[in-house]
């Protein structure tokens, strides 16, 4: 072993590894599927920088994931031969929350175990969570970017330091090794494990392999893209968990819109209302989008250009056969075909919810109570769909006697009395607001309504 050296955690980094330990504890088991994902990330970074580099190329061909356990010195090894990281890496990735959201994380926090955990999944504070089983946690990697650096040993029990070691590695990628802390050794039993990543891992788009340390590995999971699939062949069932896997809720989508479309263009969306809004909704720095991809090579989270800003609240997937596989954000911003999909995403949408509400209004109601408000930002946003998403929109009137709630333009205007051309609305702060404007007497002796509605 060459050189050590210890280093503290950054204060929040410490704020944050307290709380995994103390009070997030409910839902262990997710680590698992934080450090795969993690490892699914350092794939798909080196398959993606290796198409613009001939030299990384070469160590691109076989990708894959291995968890080993070993359950006689009770530890779990979660291997990828992805990205890497140098010993500067380390420390920023994994000593350090760069993040600035970290203290809106924090503030987040309900206290409710079940719905914080879930948070983590949304937050994305994933490689910490490892320290709600660990005693001691190893991160063995060498940067397949950087021949020269060496490869590094970080080490840490999850209290306020960790160390870093000069250590050998023959090949490219990252090995993190978990020693279990005692109430947690049945992690190192391969049927739990195996069950575990059936259950969060299914769709990670590399071979996972497990094995018990002495034995022959076995691949576990499946890797064909479930966008790709013929439509017929999907269960619901199957929509639900990818949806579950890309999102990290834990409740089923409230509509699923999946299209395979050839001819001029090629490519698929597999996309998702959730049921409830992400937390973030009105912050308008958090990430947004969905998941890019070009011919099954993930090329980027977040790919904001596919879908207007009022439908921000879809999550799911995009597979392009005809973008460049290069493409950056700048070249999305202004690419005809981007522009095209997006157009046509729109539209499915906007069909996928006039369907919802003439089907099951009910349902649609629940749609409207989460995401009425961004909703109507559509028809300030986008002109050419105006009157589509007008079709979508509810409102309450004036006329309190009968509640009329959540009706729609149309039900307005078959109550408008023979001798009203207008359609009236008032806006205040709030709805009593509105509905007590002295602007609305007027209407009454006419037996005309007022639309009303709050800010
Ligand atoms: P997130 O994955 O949401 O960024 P994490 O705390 O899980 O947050 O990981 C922090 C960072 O550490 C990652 O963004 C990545 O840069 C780095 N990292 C974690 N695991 C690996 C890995 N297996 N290979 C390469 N880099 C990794």
């Amino acid at each position: 072993m060459g050189k050590s050296k210890t280093k503290s955690f950054q204060t929040e980094t410490k704020q944050l590894l307290q709380l995994m330990i103390h009070s997030l504890y409910s839902n262990k088991e997710i680590f698992l599927r934080e450090l795969i994902s993690n490892a699914s990330d350092a794939l798909d970074k080196l398959r993606f920088k290796s198409i613009s580099s001939s030299k990384l190329a070469s160590l691109s061909d076989d990708l894959k994931i291995k968890v080993i356990v070993d359950e006689e010195n009770k530890t779990l090894t979660i291997s990828d031969n992805g990205i890497g990281m140098s010993e500067e890496e380390i420390i920023e990735n994994i000593g350090t929350i760069a993040r600035s959201g970290t203290a809106e994380f924090l503030g987040k926090l309900t206290g409710d175990k079940k719905k914080d955990s879930n948070l983590i999944g949304q937050f994305g504070v994933g490689f910490y969570s490892v320290f709600m089983i660990a005693e001691k946690v190893q991160v063995l990697s060498k940067s397949a970017q950087k021949k020269s650096s060496q490869p590094i040993l970080w080490e840490s029990s999850g209290e306020d330091k960790y160390k870093l070691t000069e250590v050998e590695k023959k090949s490219h990628g990252t090995d993190i090794i978990i020693y279990l802390s005692e109430e947690n050794h049945d992690f190192a039993k391969k049927q739990r494990i195996s069950f575990l990543i059936n259950k969060y891992s299914q769709y990670i788009n590399f071979p996972i392999y497990l094995s018990n340390i002495d034995e022959e590995e076995e691949v576990i999971n499946e890797t064909d893209a479930l966008w790709l699939k013929p439509k017929r062949s999907i269960k619901e069932d199957e929509y639900n968990e990818f949806y579950k896997f890309i999102s990290f809720d834990q409740d089923d989508p409230l509509l699923t819109i999946h299209n395979k479309v050839e001819g001029k263009q090629e490519y698929s969306n597999l996309l998702y209302i959730p049921k409830k809004p992400p937390f973030d909704l009105w912050n308008r720095e958090s990430p947004r989008g969905i998941k890019l991809y070009i011919q099954r090579v993930f090329i980027m989270d977040d790919a904001v250009h596919f879908l207007p800003l009022y439908l921000r609240f879809i999550r799911g997937v995009i597979d392009s056969s005809d973008l460049p596989l290069n493409v950056s954000r700048e070249i999305l911003q202004d690419h005809p075909l981007v522009d095209s999909i997006k157009k046509a995403l729109t539209k499915r949408v906007i069909d996928a919810l006039k369907k919802l509400k003439d089907n099951d209004i009910n349902a649609y109601k629940e749609f409207w109570k989460e995401y009425g408000l961004v909703l109507k930002e559509g028809p300030a946003e986008d002109f050419e769909h105006k009157e589509a998403i007008a079709e979508l929109l509810l409102f309450a009137t004036s006329n309190k006697e009968t509640h009329e709630v959540d009706q729609t333009l149309d039900d307005y205007i078959s109550r408008m009395p023979s001798d009203q051309k207008d359609i009236y609305y008032c806006v205040a702060d709030t709805f009593e607001g509105a509905l007590n404007s002295p602007h609305l007497e007027s209407l009454k002796s006419k037996k005309y309504r007022g639309i009303i509605t709050n800010r």
